[in-house]
């Protein structure tokens, strides 16, 4: 094995009480999607471990709220603490998630981008006074923190999904049990490595991982646990719900996507080409915003192509850590099958292979690495136009006016993110209005950004992260009416 060395992983383990507890027991393997190497052996918590961590944060509770200037101190610091620290952070990402390094820097600065804006929504949960008194009363209205809040998140962006949680969590009061990825836990003991040091009181943080559907249960069922704030796949956001549906928790569900990437004819194809090829490899296509269909405008597809084309066979696959990369390694083996096996059935089912294609997988010892694929003529009906890939593969259909181009790209059970480039203003208006999904870029492929709410529909989720509305998923509103004597 070799070890991260890390002086933000000089303490690991489990973190609640305002300290690391160095466990013994089961253990889970890290590793180096890159090379499979081991990089870490880390304690497998279970439900004992979130016992006491939710016990840590119900006392942080009961000793009440802190301060809304406190609150707005520490967003402040925990962002300060990912600037100072941002190679450092960004090394950790890369080694467990396998993400370029420049993407991995990104990465940490668009999470103490999310702390920084929770500032701004903090005096806003101020009590206030109504100016009307209906029913003789005087109304007061107070943002209450809800309570205990598990955030529970995903392996493709360690740092920045759990700081879309923590930072409204902390904004709003509430104390926390943290729940990240197995695959990439150490980006978030880190991170606990330095907020350690802002000694916040004792039990306002904690922190377990290992046997996610253990944990899982003693969240969703904890009483103290009010909120469920959960970023992954829409299977085990269901599995939650219904867990957590005897309860009658307040759930923040950020689900799976299948994004349509849509081209009218009159669109600046150079344009639409480089957005499309900055917005699919990132993460190496495993992200939830990734375009996962992309649909073009039958009479200027060969040109569309062509021009996609051209950038991804320039793209350089190697390890997030080497010099030059630009597409790195996928998470593991499981992933890297997903892509082949949507890449054969395309082509089963007529589609043409313009670049890279299915590859032998590395065998022991090497990352999954597949190369940035491009196919033409894929169907509706093929695996890359039903399922979300999660992998470096542009899949391009075609389709013949606006009525079909927004009814092919609403085609799907999810409503994540959407895409769609054309020089008609009003069409683009139209366009979006007409689809269901929560982030619509218009000329643009960008994600979401801390200054913005943003969530899904349909099968991707309920509840926003971003912006004021991301704050609220953490308050409950409670008014307290006074009678006038
Ligand atoms: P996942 O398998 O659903 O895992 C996500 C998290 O849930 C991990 O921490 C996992 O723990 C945990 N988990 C699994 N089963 C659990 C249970 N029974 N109880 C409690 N926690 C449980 O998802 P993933 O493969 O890591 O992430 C990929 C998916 O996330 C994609 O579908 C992607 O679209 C989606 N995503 C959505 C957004 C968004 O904003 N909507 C953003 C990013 C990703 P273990 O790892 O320990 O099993």
């Amino acid at each position: 094995m070799t070890p991260l060395d890390s002086p933000l992983l000089a303490l690991t383990g489990g973190y609640w009480d305002g300290k690391f507890h160095a466990l013994t027991g089961a253990t889970i393997t890290v590793r180096d999607p890159a090379s499979y190497e081991a990089i870490a052996t880390l304690p497998r918590m279970g439900a004992e471990h979130a016992t006491l961590a939710v016990a840590a944060a119900v006392r942080a509770l009961a000793a009440g709220p802190p301060d809304l200037e406190r609150r707005k101190r520490a967003l402040i610091a925990v962002a300060d603490a990912h600037d100072a620290n941002c190679d450092e952070l960004a090394r950790i990402i890369t080694a467990e998630n396998g993400k370029p390094l420049a993407e991995a820097i990104g990465e940490v600065r668009y999470a103490a981008g999310f702390y920084r804006d929770a500032v701004r929504h903090v005096d806003g949960l101020a009590p206030r006074t109504l100016a009307e008194e209906p029913r003789g009363c005087t109304w007061r209205v107070h943002a209450r923190p809800a309570g205990v809040a598990a955030l529970i998140t995903p392996f493709n962006f360690p740092l920045a999904m759990l700081a879309k949680k923590l930072s409204a969590a902390i904004a709003a009061g509430c104390p926390v049990v943290v729940k990240p990825a197995e695959k990439t836990p150490l980006s978030a003991i880190a991170l606990f490595g330095l907020l350690h040091r802002l000694e916040l009181p004792p039990g306002t943080l904690n922190l377990v991982y290992g046997d996610a559907p253990a944990i899982g249960r003693v969240l969703c069922e904890h009483p103290a646990v009010r909120v469920i704030s959960f970023t992954g796949s829409t299977a085990v956001g269901q599995w939650l719900a219904a867990a957590c549906a005897p309860h009658m928790k307040r759930l923040s569900l950020e689900l799976g996507g299948n994004a349509p990437f849509v081209v009218f004819a009159d669109a600046d194809l150079d344009h639409a080409a480089e957005q499309l090829v900055a917005n699919k490899f990132r993460c190496s296509g495993q992200t939830c915003v990734c375009t996962n269909r992309v649909l073009v405008e039958a009479s200027v597809a060969e040109a569309f192509v062509a021009r996609v084309a051209k950038r991804v066979a320039a793209l350089t696959l190697g390890a997030g850590a080497a010099v030059g990369t630009d597409v790195g390694p996928l998470i593991d083996r499981a992933a890297f099958d997903k892509v082949s096996r949507h890449v054969s059935d395309a082509v089963e089912r007529g589609a043409r292979v313009v670049v890279g294609g299915v590859t032998a997988s590395g065998g022991d010892g090497v990352g999954a690495f597949f190369p940035p694929t491009v196919l033409s003529g894929v169907t509706a009906e093929a695996l890359a136009s039903q399922e979300e890939t999660f992998g470096p593969l542009i899949a391009v259909g075609t389709f013949s006016g606006e009525a079909e181009g927004i009814a092919r790209a609403d085609d799907t059970a999810y409503g994540l993110a959407a895409y769609v480039f054309s020089a008609d203003l009003a069409r683009l208006e139209r366009v979006a209005q007409a689809l269901h999904f929560g982030h619509v870029g218009l000329n643009t492929a960008t994600g979401p950004t801390p200054e913005a709410p943003f969530g899904g529909m349909r099968m991707s989720g309920v509840g926003r992260e971003g912006g004021e509305q991301g704050v609220h998923e953490y308050v409950e509103w409670q008014t307290t009416p006074i009678g006038l004597p």
